[in-house]
C-alpha cells in the first residue's frame, strides 16, 4: 500500500459555510490569504472566468492563467436578503449583488458598511477580501 493521498482541502477555508470541498482552483484560497481576489482566464481564447475555472468551456482546453479582480466594477444589481439559506442565518440581514467588470462579472456581497441609501445602480466598487468573525475568508464589494 502506498502512501495515503494528502487531500487539497484549502476551500474549506471559504466563506460563512464552504460547499466546495474538491476544486482545480484551490490556489484562489492562498491569494484570499495575500489579500488578492484571483478569476482565471484562457490563454487560448481570452475568456475570463469569475468564479475562477480550470477549464474553458469555449475550447475545452485547461490552459489558464490567474488574473486579479482590480479596479472597480459597476454594480448591475443588488439585493437585501430578508431568509439565507442554512448557516447563514447569522449574517442577515446582507445584500448579495453583482459587479460588472467588462470582461467578467463578480457575483458577492455588499459589504455590511455600505449604507442601504448610498447604494446606487451603476455606481462603481471595489472587490476586496474579507475576514468573517469566524476566521473563514470570503470577499466583499466596497465603496470605489
Ligand atoms: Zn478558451
Amino acid at each position: 500500500m502506498g502512501k495515503k493521498k494528502e487531500a487539497d482541502n484549502r476551500f474549506k477555508k471559504f466563506g460563512t459555510v464552504s460547499f466546495t470541498s474538491i476544486s482545480k482552483v484551490n490556489d484562489f484560497i492562498d491569494s484570499l490569504e495575500q489579500g488578492k481576489v484571483m478569476g482565471t482566464a484562457c490563454k487560448d481564447c481570452g475568456l475570463s472566468f469569475f468564479p475562477p475555472r480550470a477549464d474553458c468551456h469555449k475550447c475545452l482546453k485547461s490552459n489558464m492563467e490567474w488574473f486579479e479582480v482590480s479596479g472597480t466594477g459597476k454594480l448591475v444589481t443588488y439585493s437585501r436578503l430578508g431568509f439565507a439559506p442554512i448557516g447563514f442565518d447569522g449574517d442577515l440581514p446582507y445584500c448579495i449583488a453583482l459587479l460588472d467588470y467588462g470582461d467578467y462579472k463578480v457575483f458577492g456581497r455588499l459589504a455590511d458598511n455600505v449604507p442601504e441609501e448610498e447604494i446606487k445602480i451603476g455606481m462603481a466598487m471595489k472587490t476586496e477580501v474579507n475576514e468573517l468573525p469566524n476566521g473563514q475568508l470570503n470577499y466583499v464589494f466596497t465603496k470605489a
